[in-house]
C-alpha cells in the first residue's frame, strides 16, 4: 500500500539573496525568454521507499514560448509523483489552463480552456541503456534533486488543442476574394458554396 503524504502546497518562490529589485528584473527577463519552468523539489520522496506516493496542487502561471502556447490563466493541476526504483513517475490530472489562439476563419484572438484529464510521464535518475527514445523521456536532476514539469505540461497541453481552432462553430470567417469580416457584414463576392464547389468537375474532360 503506497504512503500517501499530505497533499502540499508548491512553493513557487525560490529563496533568492537577492535584492528584491533585481530580481523582479531578473524574473521579467525570464517571462519574456518564454523558458517556463515548474520546478519540484523531490529530495525527501527520492530517499523514501519505492511506491511511496506524493500529492501536489498546482496553480501557477506559467510562460511558455507565445507562439507555442499562449497561456492566459493559472495552470491548474492534481499533481501525483511515485517513486519507483529508477525513476519517479509523474501523474497530472484535473489540469486546466485558458489559452490565447487566432481563430482559424476570422483571425480574431479568443480564449478557450484547454483541460487534459490525465497525463503520464516518467522522470529517469539516469539514462537508459538504449538511447532510441531519449526524446520521451525526462530525467531527475540528481543534484539539486529537482524535477522541471514544465515541457511536459507544455506538451500536453498541444496534445489537448481543440481540432478545429475557431472563435465559435458559427463563425463565418474573412470572405477569401475582399477580406470583410462575414461576421460583422455581408459582401458582394460570390462564395463558394460547398455544395456546387466542385474542385474535379472538369477532370473527366480533361481524361478525354
Ligand atoms: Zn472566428
Ligand atoms: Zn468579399
Amino acid at each position: 500500500m503506497p504512503r500517501i503524504s499530505k497533499k502540499k502546497r508548491i512553493e513557487i518562490s525560490e529563496k533568492s539573496s537577492e535584492k528584491p529589485a533585481k530580481k523582479s528584473q531578473k524574473e521579467s527577463q525570464k517571462l519574456q525568454s518564454g523558458e517556463a519552468s515548474l520546478i519540484l523539489r523531490v529530495a525527501k520522496l527520492w530517499g523514501s521507499p519505492e511506491g511511496t506516493v506524493e500529492k501536489h496542487e498546482i496553480d501557477q502561471r506559467l510562460v511558455f514560448d507565445p507562439k507555442e502556447v499562449d497561456a492566459a490563466s493559472n495552470f491548474q493541476a492534481d499533481v501525483m509523483l511515485i517513486k519507483l526504483k529508477d525513476e519517479i513517475t509523474v501523474l497530472i490530472s484535473n489540469a486546466n489552463i485558458k489559452v490565447n489562439f487566432l481563430c482559424s476563419r476570422c483571425l480574431k484572438p479568443f480564449k478557450k480552456e484547454i483541460t487534459i484529464d490525465a497525463a503520464e510521464r516518467e522522470f529517469l535518475s539516469k539514462k537508459p541503456s538504449k538511447l532510441d527514445d531519449l526524446a520521451d523521456f525526462y530525467f531527475i536532476d540528481t543534484k539539486a534533486f529537482t524535477i522541471d514539469l514544465a515541457d511536459m505540461i507544455r506538451q500536453e497541453i498541444i496534445l489537448h488543442f481543440p481540432f478545429n481552432l475557431v472563435c465559435s462553430n458559427s463563425c463565418r470567417g474573412l470572405c477569401s476574394s475582399c477580406g470583410t469580416d462575414r461576421n460583422k457584414k455581408a459582401c458582394k463576392c460570390k462564395q463558394e458554396n460547398p455544395d456546387t464547389y466542385l474542385p474535379f468537375k472538369n477532370l473527366k474532360n480533361l481524361l478525354q
